[in-house]
This record gives C-alpha cells, sequence and structure tokens, in this order.
C-alpha cells in the first residue's frame, strides 16, 4: 500500500471543508484527470497545505463526476467499493440485503447508482444507510438517494445528524449549497445493527467532527471471516479547540484498541478516502491475486502503523492549540 505522510492525512480530509473558500487565485499545477495515482493525488493535497490556498483545479476534480468515476470492485465476497475516486461508499450484502455506508455528495449519486448496478445490487435491496459523519462529501448524495431507496433507512449519531443538518443549511448562502434529510435512525456507541447474519457495531471518533462515527463488521474472504472497521474520518482539519483534539486522541486509541483486540482483532480497513492510504493501488493487487493468495486488505500492521501516525500528529496539534490558548 502508499502510505502517505501524516500531512497528506491531514490535509485530505481538510478539502472537504475548504472547498467553499476555495480562493481564486491560488496557482495550478497540472490540471488533474480522471483518478490519478493515489500519491499525485496527495500530493496535491500538499500545495493546499503549503500554500492554504486551495487549488481551484482541485476543488473542481472533487466536484466533476466526469474526473471522479472508478468502476466498482469487489474487495471481499461480501463487500465492494461503489464509490468515486476521492470518496467511498462501501455496499456490504447481508443474508437479508444490503447496507450501504455513505452516500457520495449529491453530482456523484448516478455514478453511484450504477456502480451498486453493476455491482449486481438493486436499489431495493439496501436495507440501511449508515452515514460516518455530518459533511457534504459523505452525506451530501442522502437527498437525492433517498426517494430512489424505498426500503432503506438512514442511520448516524445524534450529533453527526445534528452536524449534518447544520452545515447543509449553512451551505444556503453558498455556491455549493447542499440539503440534508430529517434524522431518521440515531445511533451510540455501542449500539449493534444486527441484520442478515452481520452486525455492525457503532463506535462514536468524535475528533474529525464531533458527531464522526466509525462502524465494525465482518467481512469474508473464501472461507475466512474478518473483523473490518470503516473510519469515520480522522483530518484534524475541522478543529477547533484542544478539547477537540483530546478527544480525537481518545479515539484514535479506542480505534487502536481494536486493531490489538485478543480474541477478534479488527485487521482490515475500509477507508472513506481511498489515496489517504492508497486503496486504488491495493484495488490493482486485488485485480491480479492469484488462487491461494491472501487478500491484501487484511493488513492490521499498516492500520496499526496508520493509526499511530495520526496520534503522533494528533499530539503535535494538540501542543499548538493549547500554545494558542485554546
Ligand atoms: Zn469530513
Amino acid at each position: 500500500m502508499v502510505r502517505p505522510s501524516l500531512s497528506h492525512i491531514i490535509s485530505a480530509c481538510a478539502l472537504a471543508v475548504l472547498l467553499v473558500t476555495a480562493h481564486p487565485g491560488a496557482l495550478v499545477a497540472q490540471p488533474m484527470e480522471g483518478c490519478p495515482p493515489s500519491k499525485d493525488i496527495m500530493a496535491r493535497f500538499d500545495d493546499f497545505l503549503n500554500t492554504g490556498k486551495m487549488p481551484p483545479d482541485l476543488g473542481r476534480w472533487i466536484m466533476d463526476p466526469r474526473m471522479q468515476y472508478i468502476e466498482p470492485w469487489k474487495a471481499f465476497d461480501n463487500v465492494y467499493f461503489v464509490g468515486v475516486c476521492w470518496v467511498s461508499a462501501w455496499a456490504i450484502r447481508t443474508d437479508d440485503g444490503v447496507v450501504l455506508i455513505d452516500t457520495l455528495h449529491e453530482p456523484h449519486v448516478g455514478h453511484l447508482i450504477a456502480n451498486l448496478g453493476k455491482a449486481g445490487i438493486t436499489l431495493s435491496d439496501i436495507k440501511y444507510v449508515i452515514m460516518t459523519h455530518g459533511h457534504f462529501d459523505h452525506v451530501g448524495g442522502a437527498s437525492k438517494l433517498k426517494p430512489l431507496l424505498p426500503n432503506a433507512r438512514f442511520v448516524m449519531t445524534k450529533a453527526g445528524w445534528d452536524e449534518a443538518i447544520e452545515t447543509a443549511r449553512a451551505s444556503e448562502a453558498t455556491p455549493r449549497r447542499w440539503s440534508m434529510i430529517a434524522s431518521e435512525i440515531t445511533v451510540k456507541g455501542g449500539d449493534a445493527i444486527r441484520f442478515g447474519g452481520n452486525t455492525f457495531t457503532v463506535l462514536e471518533t468524535p475528533g474529525h467532527t464531533l458527531g464522526t462515527a466509525s462502524y465494525v463488521f465482518d467481512v469474508k474472504d473464501g472461507i475466512g471471516t474478518y473483523r473490518a472497521i470503516t473510519i469515520g474520518g480522522f483530518g484534524l482539519n475541522a478543529v477547533k479547540d484542544s478539547k477537540q483534539v483530546e478527544a480525537y486522541i481518545a479515539s484514535v486509541d479506542r480505534v487502536r484498541t481494536l486493531v490489538k483486540h485478543a480474541a477478534q482483532p479488527v485487521t482490515v480497513h475500509l477507508a472513506m478516502h481511498p489515496p489517504t492510504i492508497g486503496l486504488m493501488e491495493t484495488r490493482e493487487k486485488l485485480a491480479v491475486r492469484k488462487a491461494g493468495e491472501p487478500n491484501v486488505l487484511i493488513n492490521p500492521e499498516d492500520l496499526s502503523k496508520w493509526l499511530a501516525e495520526l496520534r503522533v500528529g494528533a499530539e503535535q496539534r494538540l501542543e499548538i492549540e493549547r500554545k494558542a490558548g485554546r
């Protein structure tokens, strides 16, 4: 897997929030076309981090369905990636229907639907849409998706619903306005959605936003079953004070505990921003996987290293926040 630096990870998530304040005068390096290698995408985020200004073409790239489209791919026997280049959406099959994680942003919902179809999933199969946090790139598609999913119920933490609805409302006066559905099912940490022979356990992981949640569930590969996590977001971009960073560190530690769990460790990370962990390159490895070879997504070592890096970065950020008296 490509292992991006911590600054990559932080700046990656920062983009989502700062799109609305993109600086029109920012210098453009190379226009982004299609879905380039993860390291190239993350290098562009470094530009953004260094200048503090969003390169306009990067902002356009994120929003442009033509640039963002990628074919769906099978990650596990019961899991398809159905998202776009920048943001993930995961479809998990169960015995009683499909659970979809996150909705993408509204301009990409057409591709999401096409990818579900290519993965053999009809819209009426989807019974739950579980959402990670209230940023537009993860839940901005809910309004468009909801009337198309006759059997689905939408799930998020209370703080997640609140921040989504509030952020959507705040976007109304901006060129990038989006809308959010009213809350449906509200979950809290420790809740378990038992459905179709799988269990989706909710882990509250505040830090990126206060409402950020992660979900733990089982994925299947041949005769093996593995514990996977979708981490809602670990960018520090929306941090307001040291308290939030402390919550972030506690969230990282909570996930680390799961990775170190003796009996049922989490060994698979199904990330919500593919370039942050080189997921598209992993996809290419899976595509040429031979019979008997392990699934490269089962990789607790990389997940542990990633979490350790996140923690180091958060400690540095905590110092900055405390020095600033925030
Ligand atoms: Zn976010």
